[in-house]
């Protein structure tokens, strides 16, 4: 008759569960020295090969949503960017905006954490069990482009509308053309009131006629952009310029407040100018 414990073992090893498998001889040993009960041994054998497997499926997922380097809140000064509200950010990361499919606007000039914060949200959502992908608009531009050309479009925008969460980095860095916009805004109908976005951008809303290169898409665009939206003005200094303050031009020393948006389209009201507001058409 084959002793339990190698019964034991060999589910072990059908079950696939090699970390349960690796720590089941010091369990046993633990076990029989009275140290712990038969129960806790289950216990601890199976917390061991759920904690494993969990670390793998985050770590791939965070590769696959291309969240690298990772990003926390907990790695996150706030003490050095006092426009942002911690407590606000913090809810936020509750995620709720992700189930409510909303759109998340982060705000501010370059170093002040946009890009920080969105992939942190990103990394929560992660570890939540949620999809996410992120990408920037010029790489998303580029994707859909070529996916276009290649006959593929609709593909790729199933693609970029599968993930309960999209993030789309620097909007307003480069200019886009207006097939760009136009391919943009398909993603966003596709997206529309089904999926969350997080979205970061240097330039106000007033500025999107400009960045996207059609004063039409852009208003089309924002319509249902800010919709269901969430607005974070972040107006600080450059954390990346932190240590050279004195190198730093006057004028772009970043008390430059963005333009605030444009007056209310059909639906929807555009966030006051300053802080964070929540936007329920
Ligand atoms: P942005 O996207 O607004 O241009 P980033 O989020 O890329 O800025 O921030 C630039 C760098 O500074 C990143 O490495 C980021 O992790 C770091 N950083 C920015 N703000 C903070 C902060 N308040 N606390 C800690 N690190 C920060
Ligand atoms: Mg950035």
């Amino acid at each position: 008759m084959i002793p339990v414990t190698d019964r034991i073992r060999q589910s072990l090893v059908s079950l696939h569960m090699a970390r349960a498998l690796e720590t089941l001889d010091q369990t046993l040993s633990q076990l029989e020295r009275g140290e712990i009960s038969a129960i806790e041994a289950i216990d601890a054998l199976l917390a061991e090969e759920l904690n494993l497997r969990e670390g793998r499926r985050i770590g791939v997922a965070l590769r696959t949503a291309r969240l690298m380097p990772i990003k926390t809140l907990e790695s996150f000064d706030f003490s050095f960017q006092p426009s942002l509200d911690r407590n606000r950010i913090m809810a936020l990361a509750q995620l709720e905006f992700i189930k409510r499919a909303e759109v998340l606007h982060f705000l501010g000039p370059p170093g002040t954490g946009k890009s920080h914060l969105a992939t942190a949200i990103g990394v929560a959502a992660v570890k939540a069990g949620r999809s996410v992908y992120r990408c920037s608009l010029a790489e998303l531009i580029e994707a859909l482009t070529k996916a276009e050309r290649e006959g593929r479009l609709g593909e790729k925008i199933r693609f970029y509308a599968r993930a309960s969460l999209l993030i789309v980095d620097e909007i307003g860095y480069l200019p886009i053309t207006s097939g760009g916009a136009n391919l943009f805004f398909q993603l966003v109908n596709a997206r529309y009131e089904k999926g969350a976005m997080i979205l970061t951008s240097n330039r106000g809303f007033a500025e999107w006629g400009e960045i996207f290169g059609d004063p039409v898409v852009a208003t089309a665009l924002l319509d249902r952009l800010l919709h269901h939206a969430v607005v974070v003005q972040i107006e600080g200094a450059s954390y990346r310029l932190r240590h050279h303050a004195d190198l730093i031009p006057e004028h772009t020393r970043s008390h430059a407040t963005i333009t605030p948006p444009p007056p209310p389209k059909r639906r929807g009201r555009p966030p006051k100018n300053g802080g964070a507001h929540h936007m329920h058409g």
